[in-house]
């Protein structure tokens, strides 16, 4: 479904991104992995149109959108939750979710747009409560369950997340991403998810690939990576 073929990217005289190769099929979780700096969430920020390649295709459905604008990518149902969240503070947690919902395609569906709220307040029933509360004070977990539950809003075909667990405690970790399994079990949203977390991330993806200073070094099945010694050498604690 989405397919990304030599990518390239240059900071000035920075080469971030060296021929990045993946692709995500319809309805699957794959993970990119990788330490500081690999070049994650600049593949990311390239599939959502914020960074632009110097040089490779993204194809979404066949369809070349390498030189499409964000906005024209998000029309074409890619959303992206941006690492550190990125809720928009002075707006209530409902307001935000309005937001997402303004980007759906087909706004028409009054009753889907409302099963869709009542989707997000049960997989998130924290958010729920505090839905008249101003974004900005929410807690980071909370707000992480935001920025997913405006990404959900938009019903999107393709979710880009990136770092869901960064700065989270562990137990915050495991519920975002048995949040993350079920949203695409039940909506079989497809997504591609960066993490540092490689062991939390192989466990709920189907597929993962590595990623090192620019370039994928390794890929398969995530049951596959999380038995290798060289993954769990250099990114599973041993
Ligand atoms: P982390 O897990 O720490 O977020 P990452 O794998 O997401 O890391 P990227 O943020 O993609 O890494 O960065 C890849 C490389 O590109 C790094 O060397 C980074 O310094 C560089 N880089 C990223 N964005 C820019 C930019 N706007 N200008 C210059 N260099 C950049």
């Amino acid at each position: 479904m989405l397919e990304i073929t030599g990518l390239d990217v240059h900071f000035g005289g920075i080469h971030a991104l060296k021929g990045v190769t993946l692709e995500v099929g319809e309805g699957e979780i794959v993970t990119l992995i990788g330490s500081n700096g690999a070049g994650k969430s600049t593949t990311l920020r390239t599939i959502s149109g914020l960074t632009r390649a110097t040089a490779g295709t993204i194809t979404l459905d066949g369809t070349d959108i390498t030189r499409l604008s964000a906005q024209g990518r998000v029309r074409r149902g890619i959303s992206q939750v941006p690492e550190g969240r990125r809720v928009f503070a002075t707006m209530t947690v409902q307001e935000n979710l309005e937001l997402g919902a303004y980007l759906r395609r087909s706004r028409g569906d009054k009753a889907a747009l409302a099963a869709d709220y009542d989707a997000v307040f049960d997989r998130f029933p924290v958010l729920a409560e505090r839905r008249r509360q101003s974004a900005g004070t929410l807690s980071g977990g909370e707000q992480q369950m935001l920025a997913m539950g405006r990404a959900m809003m938009a019903r999107p075909r393709v979710l880009l997340l990136d770092e869901p667990s960064m700065g989270l405690a562990p137990l915050l970790v495991q519920e975002i991403f048995d949040i993350i399994g079920r949203f695409n079990a039940e909506s079989s949203t497809t997504i591609l998810l960066v993490e540092q977390n490689a062991n939390m991330a192989l466990q709920v993806a189907h597929r993962g690939y590595v990623i090192e200073t620019g370039r994928i070094v390794l890929s398969g099945p995530a049951a596959d990576l999380a038995g290798s010694d060289d993954i769990r050498k250099a990114y599973l604690g041993g």
